[in-house]
């Protein structure tokens, strides 16, 4: 079996270097030219010997790390971290607030393989972790680093994979049964092998058999870490009904599913993870997510009520990110870093809702799509955990409430604080 390696004190030569190079400016609430699932690894460097330099965000950061893109390729093969995967995204947030990726389920957080870091606090001192302490330590592991300094570096665990793994994209649209395959999902996911992460996305769009009318798309978008066969033993034996068949499946290894998952055409060089840049995409999106937490599958008429809110926004404008949960992310206390979603859950939803900006629409049409959104949510709230309904940090949700421009009392932060951290906000 594989496992978790230790620090690098353990083995030196594994030590993991990221450098917080920033593509484009991402605020809380709008996007600009964002291409999803795209992983943010042509900021990444393996070192060899531990040690870690200053981030920057000068430009020549950049070059430095194209030069070094055939040693990320060569150690990376067997060695993976776990982190979500977009482009815009920052180590510095993502880092600190949690991390969701497509190994979770296996390894956690990326807050949970976080052994070190270097910071500067509010003094101007740099601080690492024995010198700051383990409750500053446990804090910016997932309760965001802002409140406590300025994390320039982190050092994380690397951890040992077997070299192939496994994706799929499976679609299936209403007329394919998508109803009842999302509601056996959602009995099935958090229990499967660790191994396996079966990410569900659904959007409305225009039907491929009857025209002119719409229906929803269920991809489900996974990843195994292990070979097809393994795979397809699983998935015979959990959700058949899905009818995955071998065809389906691709083996490759772990660092070119990333390029998958950022939906690159197979063959794609590996370089393209060191020059993506962000005006390739330089169209102008807003944005606007909120999120939950799910204890108890969702009936078969509360997805049909979803079903029919998809139809009151526009066609391919919303979507839904059901990510499951189970496996490592249950093994770990809610109380063992601030990031408190652990046990109990299925999945958590992302709810995503995307509209132009070209000629100043981006203003125009944010009302009513901002309006849908919350509309979708307050149906929501009898299928979620409730008391308090929870939230991802790192999917801040300003509508839960924020903070006055002077002093914010506890009892105030409290509304939004339990729903991100629950317990730990006290
Ligand atoms: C398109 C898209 C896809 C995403 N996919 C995923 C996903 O798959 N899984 C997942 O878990 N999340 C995902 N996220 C959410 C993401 O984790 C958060 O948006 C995260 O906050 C991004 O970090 P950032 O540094 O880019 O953000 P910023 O907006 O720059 O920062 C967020 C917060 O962190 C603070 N911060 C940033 N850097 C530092 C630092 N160095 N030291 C101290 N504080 C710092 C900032 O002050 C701010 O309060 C996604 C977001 C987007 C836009």
């Amino acid at each position: 079996m594989d496992h978790q390696h230790g620090p690098w004190s353990v083995d030196g030569n594994r030590g993991l270097h990221l450098q917080l190079l920033k593509i484009c400016i991402f605020g809380l609430f709008w996007i600009r030219g964002v291409t999803w699932n795209f992983p943010n690894l042509g900021l990444l460097k393996l070192n060899t010997n531990g040690s870690f330099t200053s981030p920057t965000v000068k430009a020549g950061v950049y070059k430095r790390v194209v030069k070094r893109r055939q040693r990320i390729v060569e150690k990376s093969k067997k060695l993976a971290f776990v982190a979500g995967a977009c482009p815009t995204v920052g180590v510095g947030g993502h880092f600190s607030g949690g991390g969701y990726g497509m190994m979770s389920r296996k390894f956690g957080t990326s807050a949970d393989i976080i052994i070190d870091v270097k910071l500067i606090d509010a003094n101007g001192r740099i601080q690492d972790r024995e010198s700051m302490g383990e409750d500053l330590f446990w804090a910016i592991r997932g309760g965001g680093g802002t409140s406590f300094g300025l994390i320039f570096s982190w050092k994380v665990k690397l951890l040992d994979i077997i070299e192939k793994v496994t994706i799929f994209n499976v679609t299936r649209t209403l007329e394919q049964n998508a109803t009842q395959l999302v509601y056996k999902w959602q009995h099935i996911v958090d229990k499967v092998d660790d191994n396996l992460l079966l990410r569900l996305f659904l959007k409305s769009s225009e039907s491929p058999i009857r025209r002119g009318q719409r229906t929803i798309y269920a991809f489900f978008t996974t990843m195994f870490v292990g070979g097809v066969d393994e795979l397809l033993h699983e998935m015979q034996d959990s959700f058949s009904e899905l009818g995955l068949v071998k065809e389906d499946c691709i083996e490759m290894s772990w660092i070119e599913s990333i390029l998958f998952f950022a939906g690159f055409p197979r063959g794609t060089s590996l370089d393209v993870l060191l020059h993506w840049n962000n005006s390739a995409t330089n169209q102008e999106y807003y944005f606007k997510g909120k999120s939950d937490y799910v204890q108890h599958p969702i009936s078969i008429n509360g997805l049909e009520g979803i079903w029919k809110l998809f139809n009151q926004v526009g066609e391919n404008s919303a979507e839904l990110q059901f990510s499951p949960y189970g496996g490592k992310l249950s093994d770990i206390s809610e109380y063992e870093t601030p990031f408190p979603h652990r046990a109990g859950n299925i999945f958590m939803i992302h709810y995503a809702v995307f509209w132009g900006g070209g000629g100043g629409g981006g203003m125009k049409n944010s009302q009513s799509n901002i309006a849908w959104i919350r509309k979708l949510y307050g149906y929501m709230a009898r299928y979620v955990l409730k008391s308090p309904r929870g939230a991802y940090f790192n999917y801040r949700d300003l509508d839960l409430g924020v903070n006055n421009k002077g002093n914010t009392s506890y009892e105030q932060a409290r509304i939004w604080g339990v729903k991100y951290f629950k317990n730990n906000f006290e």
